[in-house]
This record gives C-alpha cells, sequence and structure tokens, in this order.
C-alpha cells in the first residue's frame, strides 16, 4: 500500500490547497477507509471556503476537508468490535465522546464534550482525501443495494432532512411546500414524495435549480421566489396553504413565505442553517395554531433507519448529484458548487468516478 496521499484543504480565500500528506494508520477503536465519494456541503461553502467563519472548538481548524464521506474499511485498527476490512460504510460526520447525554441519544452533532467533539472536515481529518481514518463507533452500514455516492448523501444532507421530516410528520393528506431547492431542498422532495405528500411545492431563485426539481419529478409546481409567492401557494391549495413547509433556504423572505403559506394548524420546519427571520406571532402563528420546529443535523440510530427506507423505496440519494469530480480536480469541484448552478457536487474515486446511481 501507498505511503502518501493526496488531500485537500480550505485556507479560506475560496481556493482549494492539494496537499501530498503520509496516509494515516488506524489506532485502537479507529478504521482506515478507502474514501469512494465525498460530496460538498452548503457549509463548506458557506463557512469555510469563502472565509473561516466560528472561531474556536466551532470552527474550521486547517484539517483535511470533506465530512460527508463513504468508502471501504482497508484495515481496522485494534479493538473494532463490529465492523472489518472489506466493509462498506458511511460515516456520521461529527465523532462526540460518546458519553454525554446527547451522544448517549446518538446526536453526536450536539456533544458537550469541548475536548472530544470533533466534526471529519472541520476539527479532525476528512473524507477529501485517498484515504481517511473514522472512528468505529462513528460509522454506519452501506447495505449493498446503495452505492458510494448515494452514501455520501446521507451523511450529512438526506439524514439531516428526514430528522425534520420526523419532527413534522409527512403523508397523503399534505401539501408540502419547500423553500430553497439547493441539494437539501431537493432531498427533502425526494423524501417527502415516499412517505406519500399529496403535492410539493418548491421555492428558489436559481434557474437550474428549479430546473433540477422539476426534471427530476421531486416537486409537482415550482415557483421563482418572490413577493406573490404567498399567493400562488394558495391558488395552488384551495386558498388554504400547504398543511406542511421545509425550510432550507435559509433565507428571511423565504421563512416568512414559509410561515405565512402554512395553513392553519400546519407544522413547520427550520432546516437551513444562518440568516435571519421576521413574524408577526399573532397573525402568523398564535391565530392559526401553528407549530415552528427547529432541527439540527440527526441521529446514528435515525440514520440507521434512513438507510433501511433508502433500500426499501429504491430511493438513490446520489441522483440529485449533478456533477462528479476525481480528487485531482478538488477546486473544479468547490468553483462549481460556489457557483450554485449545479445539483449536489461529488469527488469520487475508482468505480464512483464514471458511475451513475443504480
Ligand atoms: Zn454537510
Ligand atoms: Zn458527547
Amino acid at each position: 500500500m501507498e505511503k502518501t496521499m493526496l488531500a485537500a484543504f480550505l485556507p479560506g480565500n475560496s481556493s482549494v490547497e492539494m496537499r501530498t500528506v503520509p496516509v494515516p494508520s488506524p489506532q485502537h477503536g479507529e478504521v482506515l477507509l478507502r474514501v469512494k465519494a465525498s460530496t460538498i456541503c452548503g457549509s463548506d461553502i458557506r463557512c469555510i471556503y469563502h472565509e473561516h467563519l466560528g472561531k474556536g472548538p466551532e470552527g474550521y481548524q486547517g484539517v483535511i476537508a470533506g465530512h460527508e464521506p463513504s468508502g471501504q474499511i482497508v484495515e481496522a485498527g485494534p479493538g473494532c468490535r463490529l465492523f472489518k476490512t472489506g466493509d462498506r460504510v458511511i460515516v456520521y460526520h461529527i465523532s462526540g465522546c460518546g458519553v454525554c447525554n446527547d451522544c448517549r441519544r446518538g446526536y453526536m452533532i450536539s456533544c458537550t464534550s469541548e475536548k472530544y467533539r470533533r466534526a471529519y472536515g472541520w476539527q479532525r481529518d476528512g473524507g477529501m482525501a485517498d484515504y481517511m481514518i473514522a472512528e468505529e463507533k462513528d460509522l454506519i452500514a452501506l447495505p449493498d443495494e446503495l452505492t458510494y455516492a448515494d452514501g455520501a448523501q446521507v451523511a450529512c444532507g438526506f439524514g439531516t432532512v428526514y430528522e425534520g421530516l420526523e419532527k413534522i410528520g409527512i403523508n397523503g393528506n399534505h401539501a408540502v411546500l419547500i423553500t430553497g431547492l439547493g441539494p437539501v431542498g431537493l432531498a427533502a422532495a425526494a423524501l417527502c414524495r415516499k412517505l406519500g405528500a399529496q403535492r410539493i411545492i418548491g421555492i428558489d431563485v436559481v434557474d437550474e435549480r428549479l430546473k433540477l426539481a422539476k426534471d427530476l419529478g421531486l416537486c409537482d409546481d415550482t415557483l421563482v421566489s418572490g413577493e406573490e409567492n404567498v399567493a400562488q401557494i394558495k391558488a395552488l391549495t384551495g386558498g388554504f396553504g400547504v398543511e406542511r413547509a421545509v425550510e432550507c433556504s435559509a433565507n428571511a423572505a423565504a421563512r416568512a413565505t414559509a410561515i405565512r403559506a402554512t395553513r392553519k394548524w400546519g407544522k413547520m420546519v427550520l432546516i437551513g442553517e444562518g440568516g435571519g427571520m421576521q413574524m408577526n406571532p399573532s397573525p402568523d402563528m398564535i391565530h392559526d395554531q401553528k407549530t415552528l420546529y427547529g432541527s439540527w443535523v440527526t441521529s446514528t440510530w435515525l440514520m440507521e433507519e434512513l438507510v433501511e427506507r433508502l433500500v426499501r423505496w429504491n430511493l438513490h440519494p446520489a441522483d440529485i448529484i449533478t456533477h462528479r469530480f476525481a480528487l485531482n480536480q478538488a477546486a473544479d469541484a468547490y468553483s462549481l458548487m460556489a457557483s450554485g448552478k449545479c445539483g449536489k457536487v461529488a469527488v469520487c474515486a475508482d468505480g464512483e468516478l464514471t458511475a451513475m446511481s443504480k
């Protein structure tokens, strides 16, 4: 096996720095993965690629980038209990202490240990490399029916969405509004479809995204973001508004639209990160008996459940990947993702580079 590997770092000035670094070896309870697919997240662009937002333990620590990896175990360190060489796996993207209350619930995203909480691609080396080290406790088995590119999409995007949708509950009684049709919004549409939503309405500002949502059959109606959106949505829903709204844009105007286009007794979940929000509690929420949820990433057990459902539904998250790049073209991959004129962007290796999803 080779001693060195290629790895991508993000210096924070909208560029990517490729370096050759030693291939690490797994310590107790860790595995070495051959990274097969590693997708780029909106948060990578917003908080690391353009500039390093967030300082201290929450900030990017100059490590190998990439928090949405999927790969195959090439070496299991001593003390591994379940996973072994050859296993196909997804990495839950935040490694927690394992013993705080949040970690015990499976929500390592909100691990309260300042010393041990380290996200892959932020505070510890991530997946934009030929190989990566992951802790066994952070691994989810990837079923044979799903590709590595499918798996990379589960780690952050689809898992985050599934958690939010579980909170508000989606079924065949529901018209659903999705604000923001980036990769997270598209994932929301794909999952709402499988959960039986009766009508799916999507809003975005970027033409490429609206077209993708239509072409993939994920939205029944797509609307260009604008002041008339609430009236348009009411017209599409018999004057009532939607029963469920999923906010993926982080845009203040879109959030206001989502709240006002949700009908009486409806439920809404905030998933998109950052930005602000303005509303008038009495007319917008209280008098119409609405419920608003916040939802942050997901848990390891719900991620496992999602993987099982994806197989059952024959749903392939990689379908929303529009562009694949080799690791040595990582700079092009980040720059395309930053432009927004794409679906999901993946850096892939071996068979995943040329493969389409199953
Ligand atoms: Zn992500
Ligand atoms: Zn913890």
